[in-house]
């Protein structure tokens, strides 16, 4: 049994943690919340407060870090007295969080791959420039790390494991579909932290097909999906974080992202991007002023958290698998449909950090009760999937399945 959870960062994706295990805390003991910036740290405690959230009555204390000193981290893990870290910082302090988890035997959960703040796009597999380096270490402290624990990647990548598991001898592709089909009634917003975001597709588009990695412009691959609630919807093959883990786990298979995207967010992403307004190398100014486009970019732009309280509309974000059954294609799309005004009323926040806060947390309570602490580094489609469904179906995002027969809850479909 492991208990006390200290989650690092206090942005969008925090704030749908920070109530989740407010909900949960019989099972996940004192809460902390540590980030640079302390007030958002106590805002987020306060909104807590303010629904009423703690399951029952318990610490629930705010933390300044600099999560990239990897001493400091583990300095308040040793004084909060955490078990388990829930890292939903920038990704830029991946490296430095696992390592204080190393060090003080501490279990880990991200939900993003390392960045390093001056490469955009690194050579594929990305975890073995950063994360799988430190596996043996891992194994060695006996420390539990879950990798990529939020929506996608993810969920999805337990999807992928699921229909393999289910329902196929042989996988032949893994097509993971993100469609935020929502509204947010501003001129141009991106969901979450802009420079990430915009980091995601300014490099290469890698893909895994036919055992090798295949590169493509952003934008240059599009096609038409029709899925379940949101209907026909365009999306481009874009580069993404589970594609480096499934090709490693699934070698045979060809593994592509593809995220959803309108021609409105199309025209001002190239107009920023030909600019050279999405550039993470510094320019200087005529007055001398060093400045990050990207990161200007980033401060002029709404702040994704500040959506939420106008977003109306569905996701849904699933892994479309191909196969075969008994020397016959079987076609299975995994997926979760989710609503943002019910994310905003359940925990003030929209759709898509709620898609990416709650997995983590039921990771957390997975590790708490045992199930997923198995003591090394795992990515999401290295674990059982069929607890962290059922987990899920109960705290807030259930997992359905479609088959030519049949669109029904997972568990009607097994
Ligand atoms: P935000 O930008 O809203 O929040 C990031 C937080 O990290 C901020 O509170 C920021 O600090 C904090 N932070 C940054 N650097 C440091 C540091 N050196 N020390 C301490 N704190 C730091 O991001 P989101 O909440 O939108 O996203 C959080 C994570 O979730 C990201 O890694 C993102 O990639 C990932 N994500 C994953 C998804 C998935 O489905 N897998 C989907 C969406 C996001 P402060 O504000 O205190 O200054």
């Amino acid at each position: 049994m492991k208990r006390n959870v200290l989650i690092i960062g206090a942005g969008g994706v925090a704030q749908v943690v920070a109530h989740k295990c407010a909900q949960n805390n019989g099972v996940l003991g004192d809460l902390h919340i540590a980030s640079r910036t302390v007030s958002k740290c106590e805002a987020i405690i306060a909104s807590v407060h303010a629904k009423a959230e703690m399951k029952q009555d318990g610490v629930f204390e705010a933390h300044a870090l600099d999560a990239m000193d990897t001493s400091a981290v583990a300095a308040l893990i040793g004084t909060t007295g955490a078990q388990i870290v829930i890292n939903v910082g920038s990704p830029f302090v991946n490296m430095t969080v696992l390592e204080a988890c190393i060090q003080t035997k501490t279990a880990y959960i991200d939900t993003a791959i390392h960045e390093d703040p001056s490469k955009i796009c690194e050579t594929p597999p990305w975890y073995g420039n950063y994360e799988w380096k430190r596996r043996e270490a891992c194994a060695q402290a006996g420390v539990t790390a879950i990798l990529g624990a939020g929506f996608d990647p993810g969920m999805v990548n337990a999807f992928a494991r699921f229909a393999i598991d289910e329902f196929m001898d042989e996988v032949k592709s893994i097509d993971i579909v993100d469609i935020n089909a929502g509204s947010h009634g501003k001129y141009f917003s991106t969901n979450f932290d802009p420079e990430i975001n915009f980091r995601e597709f300014t490099g290469t588009v890698y893909s895994w097909q036919s055992g090798h990695w295949v590169e493509n412009k952003m934008f240059e691959v599009g096609r038409e999906w029709d899925l379940p609630v949101v209907g026909k919807q365009k999306a481009y093959m874009s580069g993404h974080d589970e594609v480096h883990s499934l090709a490693a786990n699934y070698p045979q298979a060809d593994i592509r992202f593809w995220m959803g995207f309108g021609d409105h967010y199309i025209n001002v992403f190239s107009v920023l991007q030909n600019l050279g307004l999405l550039s993470e190398q510094p320019v200087v100014t005529a007055e001398g002023l060093e400045v990050v486009p990207l990161k200007l970019v980033k401060a002029v732009l709404p702040d994704p958290s500040s959506l939420a309280p106008n977003y109306t509309g569905k996701t849904c974000i699933g892994a479309l698998v191909k196969g075969t059954k008994d020397g016959k294609d079987v076609e299975v799309f995994v997926y979760n449909v989710a609503d943002h005004k019910d994310a905003y009323n359940e925990v003030g926040s929209q759709g898509i950090s709620y898609t990416a806060g709650v997995p983590p947390v039921a990771m957390a309570m997975l590790i708490a009760d045992g199930t997923y602490d198995h003591g090394k580094m795992m990515n999401v489609e290295e674990l059982a999937p069929k607890p962290l469904f059922t987990l899920l179906d109960a705290i807030g995002l259930p997992t359905r399945v479609k088959t030519d027969d049949a669109d029904c809850a997972w568990h009607e479909a097994i």
